[in-house]
């Protein structure tokens, strides 16, 4: 690739280039790594904000985060990572109420909220990299030794590497909508990965929620697992901001149902914990929500002529740590067997 460089002299960009599919924080740390590295790295997203499942929306004035709900670490490279954000300000210390489950898989780390929002670490993340947001991708082909990746509006990107952090199922799809075959026992393991469905229904309130102070209620329950009070977190400046996620085996039997239902469905439930009345809501689906069977690797390098490598939380704990050290690995394990020189 030729760019035109300030003295308007040609000049070769030699650097190795990689697409990377996704701009959750898999997708962000392995884009991030890699540049540190000093790979050309772009990133392909199909929504119009990064973060991925690290999502905010805004709505009437309020602030919901309706994916990740906190971030903690039990190892000790996410720990430094964790650091870094908190004397950033990008997350603050938070200690929501948590079930016995969460202690336990939370285990000695303390516990962050995103500062004012979980949207915002991906976004700080994102500044300075390559990101083509509403680029949904529909199929990767290999053409001439190197990847082409082609995008719903009929854009092609091609580069030397490509990366998948999309929820394993649908890089398969688009591994087999550009005819690339894996090796028989990789596709196994890819296709044992399995993940839980979470409705996450935000909810205007026309008052204070009547919440615990701590902001929150992990319910680990059908239909509802766990509600949040943006307000009472600080994420949002009025009061009356909720969001509640449902269980997994509501969110499995009501992942189509008609909004109407489900939006009722979870307000019922909700009804003897909030002392408000609802004013608005807004239903999210979160198709492959989080992993509920990992493979316990921290990525898999697929294939090597042209590298291909499937990264995301679907690699070890099925969380945002796993997705983030997933990332950060694959990107080092790329320069490192493709690139040791540079
Ligand atoms: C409701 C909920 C609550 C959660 N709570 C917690 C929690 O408290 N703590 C925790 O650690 N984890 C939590 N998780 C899990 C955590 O959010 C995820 O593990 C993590 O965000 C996954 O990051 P990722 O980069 O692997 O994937 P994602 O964040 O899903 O990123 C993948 C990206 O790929 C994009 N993409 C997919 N297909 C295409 C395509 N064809 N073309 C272009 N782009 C594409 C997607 O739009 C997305 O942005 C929660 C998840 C949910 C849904």
């Amino acid at each position: 690739m030729y760019i035109l460089s300030t003295s308007t002299v040609f000049t070769m960009d030699i650097r190795p280039t990689c697409t990377i599919i996704g701009a959750g924080i898999a997708g962000l740390l392995t884009a991030d790594t890699l540049t540190r590295h000093g790979c050309k790295a772009t990133i392909l997203e199909r929504a119009r904000h990064v973060g991925g499942r690290m999502a905010t929306r805004h709505a009437g004035g309020q602030s919901f985060d309706f994916g990740t709900r906190y971030l903690f670490g039990r190892s000790a490279r996410f720990r430094t990572l964790l650091n870094t954000w908190h004397r950033a300000g990008l997350i603050a210390v938070w200690q929501p109420d948590l079930s016995e489950a969460e202690l336990r898989r939370v285990h000695d780390s303390p516990v962050y909220m995103g500062i004012p929002e979980m949207m915002s670490v991906p976004k700080s993340l994102a500044a300075g990299l390559t990101i083509h947001l509403l680029k949904h991708v529909t199929a990767v082909r290999i053409a001439n030794g190197a990847w082409s990746v082609e995008t719903e509006c009929g854009h092609f990107y091609m580069s030397q590497a490509l990366v998948m952090t999309s929820p394993i199922p649908e890089s398969l799809a688009l591994l087999e909508a550009g005819r690339v075959a894996l090796p028989t026992q990789l596709l196994t393991e890819l296709r044992a990965v399995e993940y839980a469905s979470c409705l996450a229904l935000m909810v205007h309130l026309d008052g204070p929620s009547g919440l615990p102070s701590g902001g929150a209620l992990a319910l680990d329950g059908d239909p509802l697992s766990w509600i949040a009070d943006h307000h009472l977190k600080g994420v949002s400046a009025h009061p009356g901001a909720v969001t509640m996620y449902a269980g997994p085996e509501f969110s499995k039997q009501m992942l189509h149902a008609p909004a109407e239902a489900v939006t009722q469905a979870m307000l019922r439930a909700a009804r003897p914990l909030l002392q408000a009345s609802v004013v608005s809501t807004q239903l999210h689906r979160w198709q492959y929500g989080h992993p509920v069977r990992t493979l316990q690797t921290s990525f898999m390098a697929a294939l090597d002529d042209p590298p291909l490598i499937l990264a995301g939380d679907a690699f070890g704990t099925g969380d945002c740590e796993s997705a983030a050290l997933s990332g950060i690995e694959a990107a080092d394990y790329l320069h490192s067997t493709y690139c040791p020189s540079s």
